[in-house]
Parts: C-alpha cells; structure tokens; sequence
C-alpha cells in the first residue's frame, strides 16, 4: 500500500487529482508513495488561500504567532522518532543522520520562537527639532519554499517557521524525491494551532515552480537545490519582482595541514565527505593534502574508508552509510567515478562495485576516494554529491588557498590543524562563507546565517538568523512631528 501524499490547501488535505512521481525507499529500492505532478490551478487555490489568510495572520501579535510555534516545536519533540524513521525511509540516510536532521529542524523553530525580539524596531528621537524617526519591520505578505531532497526535515525549517512568525503566509513545494516527511511536520504545525490557509503545501516539478516564482501575489521566493536551478529561479522570481534567496550547489575543501591530529582530522574528513552517502550540501567532497600529512593523515583516512559498511537503514541493525536517493543518481555518481578514473585519478578505495546481499535492490555506492585529483579534471569541477572524495595535493598553505579559491562555489571550507596562525590566515583569505577550523562540516546554526557564497548562493539576504528575519520583512520607516497637543490633552497647555 502506497503511503498518502496529499496537497494541503486552506486548511483541508486534499487527495491529489494528477498522477505523479514514484517516492522510493532508497534502502530496497520500492516505490513507497506517489508525489501527485500538481498544476497551475493547485498553485493558484495555494496562493489564493495564503493571500487571504495573509490580513489577519499579519494582526495576530507577534507573541501569539510564536506561542504557535511553542506548541509546534513541543510536538515535534514529542514525535520525534517517528519523523526520523519517516525521513529515513523516504530518504536512505542513516536513523543517526535523519536523528541530526529533525534535530536541525527543531533548532530552526526555537530561534523562530525568540524572532519578536528580533522584529523590533528603531527610533531615534528629534532627527530635527521636534521631530523623531522610526523603523519598524513587517511582513512581506505570501511567501512560497521550494526544496531539495537531501534534508526532509531541516531545508523547509530553515524557511517557513521565520517566515511566519514574521506574519507572512506561506506555500511549500517540498522535493518529489522526499515529500512525506514534510507532509508529516506540517500535519504537528496543523495541530499545534496554525490558522487555515496560513501554509500552504503544494507538490509537482517545473510547471508548479514556474506558476510560484510568476504568481503575482507571491512576495517572496525562497529556494533551496542545484545550481542551475538556483539561478533560474533567482533570475525568473526576481524578473517578476520578487524577494528571492537561493542556496545552490557545492564543493566543498578540506585542508588536511602536516601538523594536523590525525585520529581527530580522520574522523573530521569521514564524516564530511561520506555522512549522508555525500549528498549535503556542506559534503567536505575534496581533502586537499598538504606535504607531510600524504605520509601521516591519508594513509589512515584511506583505510578508514575502506571500512564504512554500507547498508539499508529502515532497519534496527545501521550500517554506517545508507543508499543513494534514486536509481538514477547512483548510476550519474557511478558514471563520474568512471570519468575520474578516466582521467587520471588513482582510486585507493572503490565502492563501485559494493554488494549489499541483505538489500540487493537499494541504491548503494560504496565509500570512494578518488586520489591525484586535477583542477582540469570532471571530477574536481563538478559537484558529485555521492559518497566519493576527491584527493588533491599540494606543496603549502598558499597553494591550497589558491587551489580552493579557483572553485565556483562557496558554501564551506576547513582546516585542520594544530597552528592558530595557519587557521588564521586560512579563515582570512578563502573565498567562501562558512569556515570551519578542525570541524569537518562548518554548516551554521540556526542563529547564524547559513551562508554560501559564488555559486552556492544567488541573493542578498541568507536563510536562518537575522538575515532569514530581514529577507522575510520589509522595513517602514516613519518621520514624526507634533505641532500641538490636541484638544483631548488635558494636561499639557500649548506653549
Ligand atoms: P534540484 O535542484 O534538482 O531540486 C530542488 C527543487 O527544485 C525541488 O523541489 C525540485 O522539484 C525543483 N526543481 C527541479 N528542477 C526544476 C526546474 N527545472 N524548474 C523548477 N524547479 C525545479 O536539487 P536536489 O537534487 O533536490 O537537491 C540537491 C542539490 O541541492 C545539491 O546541488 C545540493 O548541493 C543543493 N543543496 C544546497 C543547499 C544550500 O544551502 N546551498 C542545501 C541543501 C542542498
């Protein structure tokens, strides 16, 4: 039985009319739900329902709106483990791994519940005589999110609880790949009180997404995918006069310096470049190997990939890495570990031709490092997002800055090492957004924005802390001057 994957629209789960697109369990390999291919007129009863909710949802105080999700991120807790199991079924990655990405998620609605601090205001009294300025933010009216598959749970929390407490309405296209998890967390934010047609959910591919980014009554466009794709949307919304914040693709460097610990950096390196089976965003995807450390760190990060086991994750036994999304993207992730080896890559660890006997079927890749990586090569431009880390070495700290400066993309670099002044000059001069000094995976918290740069970003303002705040308000700035008291003033005589 095929699990339901219905729209949600004013405040009914409405049963999808159109066919649509297999959700598969990546760790077997069946067909678990079906995302319905919505249309125009879905999109329209969408951005219709959140317009007129959107007056009244504006008037409801700030307070109120937050106490919503209060009882939001209380549900969430309390079920949790049921979404991890969700998020895992419909995704492939690890009960440990989909644990960190409804934990992400939580931690996006309790910095949504501290926003009305944030909304506050300025003033600054007599700008001239008798005259005072305020600023003073408000919603921006329908907003719409459309995401990716790799993280279920924690992308559309990185987007609406901010939008909302904000007062803005809302409409989600979570990714066809993944739609069930975010169908589930909207049904906690359905119970913990949000008033109908506050969001929205919609489902489809390109039709949908083109009818939101051209809706006249959307306000803002906040995506989350693949670079092409992170550009036509920015271009497209922002054509049409919208606020629009894209994160896109990424590759993402690991400086390993010879100084550098090397049970710690080992550790550092697995996780970041095999954690999610690659597919994240802030995969550490390239190890840039500094001299020495080819002698004392590779070594160990090669045997140590030799030994992640591969496996379903629906499951209490874990392996400690789960399948590939699709049929499809294991085989493009295949094929370019082929176009690397062509190339001229040495592969010390191959995890093309992993067995997985209990799970014959699911989409697996085992861990891969391809070695001897060079710029001009496939591999080291495109982003692969699979479980395979490229190896490049180079002679000194320079190089490697350069070396990882020449990228398109900007979402993440780190180093590790045991010298303050390398990391120093490291977090100083490399051309990305979010840095991290012996961390594997600098990803930012929620208070913080989650930061890409170049190509791994196309806007002004990012998703998460402040900024999520400012990109989902706009600012009113009112001058004021009193020239009597009035004739209801009892207590003052006009001077
Ligand atoms: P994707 O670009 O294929 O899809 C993302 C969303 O766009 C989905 O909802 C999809 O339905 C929609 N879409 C797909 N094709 C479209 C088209 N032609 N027109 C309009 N909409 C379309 O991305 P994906 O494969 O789901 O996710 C993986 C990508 O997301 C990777 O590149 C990864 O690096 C990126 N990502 C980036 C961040 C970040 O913050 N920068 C975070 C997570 C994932």
């Amino acid at each position: 039985m095929l699990e339901p994957c219905p729209l949600f629209i004013n405040g009914e789960w409405i049963a999808p009319k159109l066919p649509g697109t297999p959700v598969f369990n990546p760790s077997i390999g069946e067909v678990i739900a079906e995302c319905p291919a919505g249309g125009i007129s879905e999109v329209n009863a969408a951005v219709e329902a959140a317009a007129a909710a959107f007056p009244a949802w504006m008037e409801t105080p700030p307070v109120e709106r937050a106490r919503v999700l209060f009882r939001f991120r209380t549900l969430l807790e309390e079920n949790f483990e049921d979404l991890v199991r969700c998020n895992t079924r419909e995704h492939g990655k690890t009960l440990a791994e989909s644990r960190g990405d409804v934990k992400r998620g939580i931690e996006m609605v309790e910095f949504a519940c501290g926003v009305p601090s944030l909304l506050m205001g300025e003033v600054l009294e007599n700008v001239a005589r008798g005259i005072d300025c305020e600023a003073i933010r408000q919603p921006l009216g329908v907003c719409a999110g459309i995401t990716p598959f790799n993280f279920p749970a924690m992308v559309p929390l990185w987007m609406y609880p901010i939008a909302l407490v904000c007062g803005n309405t809302f409409v989600l296209k979570p990714s066809e790949k993944v739609p069930l998890t975010a169908i589930k967390i909207v049904r906690l934010l359905e119970k913990a009180g949000l008033p109908k047609g506050v969001l929205n959910i919609v489902h489809g591919g390109r039709e949908v997404v083109d009818g939101l980014l051209t809706h006249p009554k959307v306000r803002a466009i906040s995506f989350v995918g693949s670079t092409p794709i992170a550009k036509h949307i920015y271009e497209v919304g922002t054509k049409h006069g919208k606020r629009v914040q894209c994160g896109g693709g990424a590759k993402n460097f690991v400086l390993l310096m010879p100084d550098a610990d090397v049970q710690n950096s080992t550790r550092g390196v697995i996780e970041a470049a095999f954690g999610c089976a690659g597919e994240r965003c802030m995969a550490g995807s390239t190890a840039v190997v500094l001299g020495e450390a080819e002698k004392t760190v590779l070594p160990t990060l090669i045997e140590a990939t030799r030994k992640i086991r591969v496996g379903p994750t629906d499951r209490e036994a874990q392996p400690d890495m789960g399948a590939l999304i699709t049929k499809q993207h294991r085989e493009h992730v295949l094929e370019l570990i082929e176009t690397g080896v062509k190339e001229g890559a040495k592969i010390p660890a191959d995890g093309r031709g992993v067995k997985v006997s209990e799970a014959p079927n699911g989409f697996f890749v085992g861990a891969t490092i391809l070695d001897h990586v060079r710029n001009t090569m496939t591999v080291a431009r495109e982003e692969i997002f699979g479980p395979v880390l490229n190896v490049m070495r180079v002679k000194d700290l320079d190089a490697a800055i350069e070396l990882a400066n020449r990228s398109n993309y900007g979402n993440g670099a780190s180093i590790f090492t045991r010298s303050g002044k390398a990391a120093r000059e490291f977090k100083h001069r490399i051309n990305c957004g979010m840095v991290g000094i012996n961390i594997g995976v600098p990803a930012s918290m929620a208070w913080f924005a989650f930061n890409g740069w170049n190509d791994s970003f196309f806007g002004d303002l990012h998703m998460q802390g402040r900024e999520g705040v400012q990109f989902f308000t706009q600012q009113k700035v009112t001058t004021s001057r009193w020239f009597s008291y009035g004739e209801g003033d009892i207590w003052h005589k006009e001077k």
